[in-house]
């Protein structure tokens, strides 16, 4: 590791030439003074004047700058973005992107290409294609008959997915909209980010009535067994299924779905109801995606000297992710556990003929030449100009990490996890959600040791549905326990967030549950190391 963050995560002018540039080079020496959020304002020379200055800018200069010097206000917003630097940085599923990603993208900004349109980005269009095929052959996707879109985050990606499935199921969608008579289901669960209920409503779905939200099991993955009876129950009713999405690895507890029993149980429901739409299965890995890089890793000869605990809990999650290829497409965030910076996110896609149901008629595009129709994306996709920073980035970090690099930094975020779940389970009054995940992200529910002997009991009582008085008064003493802790605890040797939603309670008999709250930490930063676990765990109860 220590190599590779040297390599690959230090800025460092003599690897990477770019950071000697005056401005870069001093953003990059103010963001290594690590402090909390709330010191690094008054710690930054002239900080709080600057802040003033920048609140109350409003007039653009009347002449021009003298190039090459330094802007102030332009440096300081720069270096007091939040800095992903930090070793306590594990808010959530964001990281630092590495030096490699840093230096492609701004190789494809100084181009400047247009994914659009072919005559608009050129060579770069080949560079799309192949990323593309490089994951569609990590994942075991025909690379042949594979292809994907570079898009605005990991929402448009699920956008997409939802998409496929509706213009596949109800072509005449594209013309008529959601409610021209063919009644439908769009299906997702419970455990899915939110993402969903946005792409929906932006869809013109009415959640209410046309969404089914599958129930989750303790793990936080899809219940097979309801989504099989949610299927039948649309099926027998003639009702079209466009689209099932499921997730591979959920934000705050990482919640992984099987595809290959929803892929198989699509097709015997098809069958056995004599139906000729086959659900589109969209897998929202947005953070999971990275998992593949160990589809291929000799788990018994374990080159990397990953440690027992993990190497049987990562065995675990890439048995299930070697079924992400019965996805027919997926979300692909390098944004993420990919070190890539913003935006670069990829919706891959089994099938060319998904992406073809998305393509509008020919006499919208008038700008474009009528002979390149029908060979590009572009009556496909939803966006009209592409930026192409995110690709250069992308297809910079799989070259110069390679797989193995990307197996390192994975495994080391997946040890720290590991080591922090450990730190809590001996820790009194601590209880990590969905304990049996073993993935990045880490929930936790505090209880006030003083109180709670039983932490695992508690949770448990915690579970059951009940909206009776006292269980209420309970479980609100409890959060706010927790909740008391964290504000007062502050920022100590990792930076946590609070979520509302960190688990269920269980189902009422007609299938009410209610969300429970709690904190986490996502261990992705290459730079977090033991100590910093060890210094949060000492001040856990902020005592
Ligand atoms: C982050 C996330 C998204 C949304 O992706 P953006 O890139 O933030 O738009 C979707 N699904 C999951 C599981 C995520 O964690």
């Amino acid at each position: 590791m220590s190599t590779l963050r040297a390599r690959y995560f230090a800025r460092d002018p003599k690897l990477w030439p770019v950071f000697r540039d005056p401005g870069l080079s001093r953003l990059v020496e103010s963001r290594r003074h690590h402090a909390p959020t709330a010191e690094r304002l008054a710690a930054y020379p002239n900080g709080e004047h600057l802040l003033d200055a920048l609140k109350a800018d409003h007039a653009i200069p009347d002449g021009p700058r003298i190039p090459g010097e330094v802007h102030e206000p332009l440096l300081f917003a720069a270096a007091l973005s939040k800095a992903w630097e930090n070793p306590s940085s594990v808010e959530n599923v964001v990281t630092m992107p590495c030096d490699p990603a840093i230096y492609g993208a701004m190789l494809g900004v100084a181009a400047n290409p247009n994914l659009v349109y072919r005559e608009y980005c050129e060579v770069a269009e080949e560079l799309e294609k192949t990323v593309v095929r490089q994951i569609a052959q990590l994942v075991g996707y025909d690379p042949a008959e594979a292809t994907g879109v570079f898009t605005q985050g990991g929402t448009f990606c699920n956008l997409y997915g939802y998409l496929f499935g509706i213009r596949k199921a109800m072509p005449d969608a594209l013309h008529l909209g959601l409610e021209h008579g063919q009644d439908y289901r769009i299906i997702n669960s419970q455990g899915g980010h939110y993402s969903n209920t946005t792409n929906l409503s932006l869809l013109g779905v009415n959640l209410a009535r046309k969404t089914i939200r599958v129930r989750v099991t303790s793990s936080h993955d899809i219940d097979l067994k309801d989504l099989e009876d949610q299927l039948v129950a649309c099926f027998r009713l003639n009702c079209l299924v466009p689209c099932i999405m499921l997730t591979m690895g959920t934000t705050d507890t990482f919640g992984v779905d099987r595809v290959k029993p929803v892929y198989d149980l699509c097709r015997q429901l098809t069958a056995r109801f004599g139906l000729t739409t086959v659900p589109h299965i969209h897998v929202d890995s947005a953070v999971g995606w990275p998992l593949i890089f160990f589809l291929d890793y000799d788990f018994a000869a374990n080159p990397l000297a990953i440690n027992a605990a993990t190497l049987a809990s990562l065995h675990h999650n890439v048995e299930r992710f070697r079924e992400l290829k019965y996805a027919d497409s997926f979300t692909v965030d390098f944004q993420k556990w990919g070190f890539v910076p913003y935006t670069s996110s990829l919706v891959m896609i089994k099938e060319r003929a998904s992406l073809q149901a998305l393509e509008h008629d020919p006499e919208n595009f008038s700008y474009f030449e009528k002979g390149t129709q029908g060979q590009t994306h572009f009556q496909s996709t939803i966006e009209c100009s592409r930026g192409a920073a995110g690709l250069f980035g992308a297809y910079s970090a799989l070259q110069y990490l390679g797989k193995r690099g990307y197996q390192m930094l994975i495994a080391h975020g997946l040890q720290n996890a590991n080591y922090f779940r450990h730190r809590l389970a001996h820790t009194p009054g601590a209880l990590v959600i969905a304990q049996q995940n073993q993935g990045p992200s880490v929930g936790f529910r505090l209880y006030d040791p003083a109180i709670v002997t039983d932490p695992v009991a508690e949770l448990a009582f915690e579970k059951e549905f009940d909206d009776s008085a006292a269980h209420r008064e309970r479980v609100t003493r409890n959060n706010a326990y927790h909740r008391d802790v964290f504000l007062r605890r502050g920022k100590h040797g990792l930076y946590t967030n609070w979520v509302q939603f960190v688990t269920n309670t269980g189902y009422s008999d007609t299938g009410a549950w209610h969300p429970l709250p709690g904190e986490k930490a996502v261990f992705m930063n290459p730079l977090t190391d033991h100590d910093h676990i060890d210094r949060f765990v000492a001040r856990l109860h902020a005592t």
